[in-house]
C-alpha cells in the first residue's frame, strides 16, 4: 500500500520566502535525506496516511487558501504517495506549493507537472555542513524552473562568500529571473548577520541576481 509518514496537517500562514503571509494548508512530511547542522525540524512523531486519508483531511479545511504547502522533512521522499494526492487535490481546485531541499531530481521530474510553486533550498556547504551539492542543485533547478520557483539559503555566521558566488553562478546559468531569499540563521547573532546579509545582497545586485533578506518569521513570532 502506498503510504506516507506525516508529522502534522494544519492551516496557518506561510512564514518564509516570497509568499510570506499567504494562508495555506500545511502537510508536514516526516523524515529527510539530508542532515543539515542548523535543522530544527527533527521530529519524533508521525502518523501513516494513505493518499485518500490525507485528501479527506485536507477537505476539512474550508477557508480560502493560497495553496497547499507540502513541507517537511523532505516531501519528495514520498513521491508515489504525493503523485496520487496531487492528482486528487488538483481536481478539488487546490494549487500546490512544494518546499524542498532541492536534491531529489528524479522524484521532482515525476511530479513537476502537478506542482505550481517550488520553494527550493540551496544548501550552502559552509552553512549546512552537507558538502558540495551544487551539481545536484543545478539539475534540480533545471526541472523546477518549468514552474514558478524561488530559492532560499540559510546564512550563518560561518557561511563563506564563495558559497554565495557559487549560488549566483548557478542562478544566472539556469534560472536568471528566480529570486534568491537570504535567511539569517535564527539561532545566531542577529547584529553580526545583518551586516553580512547586507553585504551579500549587494554582491547579488552587482551580479544582477534578485535577492532579498527575509527572516524565518514563524521562528521569531512563534506562529506555527
Ligand atoms: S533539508 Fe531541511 S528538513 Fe532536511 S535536514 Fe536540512 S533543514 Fe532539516
Amino acid at each position: 500500500m502506498n503510504k506516507a509518514k506525516i508529522a502534522e496537517v494544519f492551516d496557518s500562514v506561510q512564514g518564509e520566502g516570497i509568499y510570506l503571509g499567504e494562508k495555506q494548508i500545511f502537510v508536514r512530511f516526516f523524515g529527510c535525506n539530508l542532515n543539515c547542522v542548523y535543522c530544527d525540524t527533527k521530529l519524533d512523531r508521525f502518523m501513516e496516511y494513505e493518499p485518500h486519508e490525507l485528501v479527506e483531511e485536507i477537505g476539512l479545511y474550508r477557508d480560502k487558501y493560497h495553496s497547499i504547502s507540502f513541507t517537511g522533512g523532505e516531501p519528495l521522499l514520498f513521491k508515489d504517495f504525493l503523485k496520487e494526492v496531487l492528482q486528487l487535490t488538483s481536481k478539488g481546485g487546490h494549487r500546490h506549493y512544494l518546499e524542498t531541499n532541492g536534491t531529489l531530481v528524479g522524484e521532482l521530474e515525476e511530479l513537476i507537472e502537478h506542482i505550481d510553486f517550488v520553494a527550493m533550498d540551496l544548501k550552502f556547504p559552509t552553512s549546512s555542513g552537507m558538502g558540495d551539492l551544487w551539481e545536484t542543485h543545478k539539475k534540480f533547478l533545471k526541472v523546477a524552473a518549468r514552474k514558478e520557483v524561488f530559492l532560499k539559503a540559510i546564512i550563518c555566521e560561518g557561511t563563506k562568500e564563495e558559497d554565495l558566488k557559487d549560488a549566483i553562478k548557478l542562478i544566472k546559468e539556469v534560472s536568471p529571473s528566480s529570486i534568491l531569499v537570504l535567511q539569517p540563521n535564527s539561532h545566531e547573532d542577529p547584529v553580526f548577520l545583518q551586516k553580512k546579509l547586507a553585504k551579500y545582497k549587494e554582491i547579488c545586485k552587482q551580479h544582477k541576481v534578485i535577492a532579498c533578506v527575509i527572516p524565518q518569521i514563524h521562528k521569531l513570532t512563534g506562529i506555527k
